[in-house]
């Protein structure tokens, strides 16, 4: 079977040259005899994997030295809890911003620990723009954003202000497909899955004032970043597999040109599919210019009767599969098209999209 262009938003495509180098070094890694897989994390063998792996985050991510890299279980989804029991100790009160889903499902689970005050939203507009807010003040531990809304594609084009009060990013969705001022922000994280490796690990990059001794009461052990900083991310058995694959992804970046160079493919792509969006006379983009994701693109056709639109994206979705341009359904809570094209989505891939969707235009128009 040929492999498909794949343009899932999670877990999603991976650079095919990693791929095949894993697949070398499946049964013999470099003549221990033995799979990664199948390796301890305390050997010789393993520790220099994932010391690698931690050193191109550094490097490829212009890490500053006051920050500390830590590779962990849980998903987004844990992030969004050990934010607020890490930082939400002192005032014990959080800004957030809420762009969608994402933003929606962290605040709410906050609430659980700090008090939260929504300082911006974009619902009133179905969140399809990211709002705008320059500065923030006030007595919050941290102010909280989702730099990339994997769901509605919007992206952020600035960093908010947030004067000393820590700023905390969800960068799943969008880490390393551009450079990221780091030192802008207090905390950083983003699940694996997306443009990273494979399920299963995700990294968080934290300011070293933020690591603490108390988080808030009750917090588990687990839970507590000081427990994984001081474990150098082995206190318990790591997801060493992942690890593995996240640093030949990293080395994968780092040959095509690093975050710049991410950037620039990533734009190239992007642009090709928005520009046709906005000049075809079936389809449209959902989201506003200014606020655009080049990673997630979701789409629509112009058909506004709901029944047949639903019909028609159907139709769309089981025919762009049988061509080989597979998992195009928008998110199961918005419907539609989306098109995710991560760092490892080739530029053939983007082109093949739309000359799909042009002769789908026309039978079906
Ligand atoms: C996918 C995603 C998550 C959820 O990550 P899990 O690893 O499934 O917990 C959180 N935030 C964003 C922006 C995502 O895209």
């Amino acid at each position: 079977m040929a492999r498909v262009f794949n343009y899932s938003a999670g877990p999603s495509c991976l650079p095919e040259e990693v791929l095949q180098q894993a697949a070398l070094e499946m049964m013999d890694y470099q003549g221990t005899g033995q799979s990664v897989m199948e390796m301890s994390h305390r050997s010789a063998a393993y520790k220099p994997i994932i010391a690698h792996a931690e050193e191109q985050v550094r490097k490829l991510m212009k890490v500053p030295e006051n920050y500390k890299i830590l590779f962990l279980q849980g998903g987004g989804f844990t992030q969004f809890a050990m934010v607020p029991m890490n930082l939400g100790i002192h005032k014990k009160k959080a800004a957030y911003i809420n762009t969608g889903i994402w933003a929606s499902k962290a605040l709410k689970e906050a609430k659980k620990y700090v008090d939260v005050d929504v300082i911006a939203s974009s619902e009133d507009r179905n969140y399809s723009y990211i709002p705008r807010v320059e500065k923030v003040t006030g007595d919050y531990d941290y102010v909280y954003i989702c730099f990339n809304n994997t769901i509605k594609g919007t992206h952020y084009e600035y960093i908010p202000d947030t004067g000393s009060i820590p700023l905390v990013a969800d960068i799943s969705s969008c880490i390393l497909s551009e450079p990221l001022d780091i030192s802008k922000f207090g905390l950083v994280f983003a699940g694996a899955q997306k443009n990273l490796g494979p399920a299963g690990v995700t990294l968080v990059i934290i300011r070293d004032d933020l690591i603490t001794d108390t988080p808030v009461e009750g917090t588990p052990t687990m839970l507590t970043y000081k427990t994984h900083v001081e474990g150098g991310s082995m206190f318990n058995t790591p997801p060493c597999y992942c690890i593995y694959m996240v640093g030949k992804v990293l080395d994968w970046i780092e040959k095509n040109g690093g975050a710049e160079g991410m950037l620039k493919r990533n734009q190239e792509k992007a642009q090709l599919l928005y520009d046709y969006l906005d000049n075809s006379p079936y389809y449209h983009a959902t989201t506003e210019k200014g606020s655009r994701s080049l990673m997630n693109v979701p789409f629509l056709t112009k058909e506004t009767d709901p029944e047949k639109a639903e019909a028609i994206n159907k139709k769309f979705v089981s025919e762009a599969a049988k061509a080989g341009l597979v998992n195009l359904a928008g998110h199961r809570t918005v419907g539609g098209m989306r098109a995710s094209i991560y760092n490892a989505m080739p530029l053939e891939g983007v082109k093949k999209l739309i000359a799909f969707m042009e002769t789908f235009a026309k039978e079906n128009l």
